[in-house]
């Protein structure tokens, strides 16, 4: 068993440069109050149960691989063995079991498919049933609903996650195809990595097979691209598609980082009169699992919460707005062996390179956040959600209906 020994050093605080300029500024400073606010509440202050309104908006965040050890070993870092990190603030936790169609130990296709869908299917399917049958995903209902809807993550955003609640393939591994879906997909919010499936072949970094410029088709169907942090928050238009590196975004270093993106867009999503549907996912706590490498796995969990703090300090201030915090699936079956008595440093203990198939977390917070109270299937989280936006006839497969 490989054991890592990680130095618990207390990270400064992020601060952004920017390049103001007069006809920017009011943007610049609308996310900075919100980067603040989230960073300045005081963690460990719990939210309390709201009354059970109407649900407007739903936020569902996905921290890809994250399970108890990860949150926890993230708390450790963060805020030590007495503190708790805005995902330990809600006031609902539920577990959610994982497995997949014909298989314990699900991956990250199969798994946010269960959510999008409500459905089981096989390891590797986006957003179909393991006959191949399209079934219709909650973000497209929000859609039929006339919500607005965004995907914000920091992997590729034709990766599993993002892509399970907008496309519908066989195989994850057809990034190209699922790019060309995500154009067709109406969405009015992209951000994220992927840059490489969206710009043709002779383009430098292209992972394209043909010449399609995804990116002016986008702008044919009149989004705004944005290529960089700056280009982001100046953007003021309805339809964004935000793709801020070839491959996924950077950990360190990053860019525009997780809360940032998370805060454009909810700023753009948050002027839909009908509410809005958005995903977002902390993508690469699994990737730091898959590497069992445990400072990767604590930045990217830092990121995840501080986006989640963001999410929780709009949700207070639009009381329709149901938050809903899980993972998929556990990565690399993470442990705390202990902390020695400085509280400096946290041995952790990992028992694979994959993913595990224990139970993961939830937590949730908003309107009718208590029925997520318990142990759930991981479809069951998909149908809540279903329901309590009223969407009729879910799960559906679409060759049932034709
Ligand atoms: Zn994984």
């Amino acid at each position: 068993m490989k054991k890592l020994f990680l130095t618990l050093i207390l990270v400064a605080t992020v601060i952004f440069g920017c390049n103001t300029s007069s006809n920017n500024e009011e943007n610049i400073l609308k996310i900075e109050q919100l980067v603040i606010a989230s960073e300045t509440i005081i963690k460990g202050q719990r939210l309390s149960l709201t009354t059970d309104q109407p649900i407007k908006n739903v936020i569902f965040m996905i921290g890809d691989g994250i399970g108890i050890a990860q949150l926890h070993s993230g708390q450790l870092q963060e805020v030590g063995p007495s503190g708790y990190l805005h995902a330990q603030r809600l006031p609902i936790t539920g577990i959610v079991k994982t497995h997949a169609k014909g298989d314990l130990i699900t991956d990250s296709a199969s798994g946010a498919t269960a959510y999008s869908c409500g459905i089981k299917t096989k390891n590797g399917v986006i957003a179909q049933d393991s006959n191949g049958n399209e079934c219709v995903t909650l973000l497209e209902l929000a859609q039929n609903a006339g919500m607005k809807t965004g995907l914000v993550a920091t992997s590729g955003v034709t990766h599993a996650t993002p892509a399970s609640f907008a496309t519908h393939i066989d195989s994850r591994n057809k990034y190209s195809e699922i790019a060309e879906q995500l154009v067709e997909s109406e969405v009015d919010v992209i951000l994220g990595g992927g840059l490489e499936y969206f710009i043709p072949l002779d383009s430098a970094g292209s992972n394209r097979v043909d010449q399609l410029n995804l990116l002016s088709i986008f702008e044919k169907k009149g989004y705004s691209i944005v290529l960089n942090r700056q280009a982001m928050i100046e953007e003021d238009s309805d339809k964004i598609v935000g793709l801020f590196s070839l491959g996924g975004m950077p950990s360190k270093n990053r860019i525009p980082s997780l809360s940032e993106m998370t805060s454009i867009a909810l700023k753009n999503l948050s002027s839909s009169e009908n509410g809005f549907f958005l995903m977002v996912e902390g993508s690469q706590i699994d990737w730091g699992g898959h590497a069992n490498d445990t400072p990767y796995v604590l930045r990217e969990v830092k990121d995840f919460d501080d986006a989640i703090g963001l999410v929780l300090s709009f949700a207070e201030q639009n009381p329709g707005t149901l938050v809903i915090i899980t993972s998929d699936h556990e990565t690399g079956g993470m442990t705390i062996n202990g902390v020695n008595r400085e509280n400096t440093v946290v041995d952790i203990a990992w028992t694979t390179t994959g993913h595990t198939g224990t139970p993961i977390p939830l937590m949730a917070f908003g309107p009718h956040a208590v029925k997520f109270s318990g142990w759930w299937d991981n479809t069951d989280i998909g149908k809540k959600v279903a329901n309590l936006l009223g969407f009729e006839n879910f799960p559906l497969i679409l060759s049932e209906v034709d």
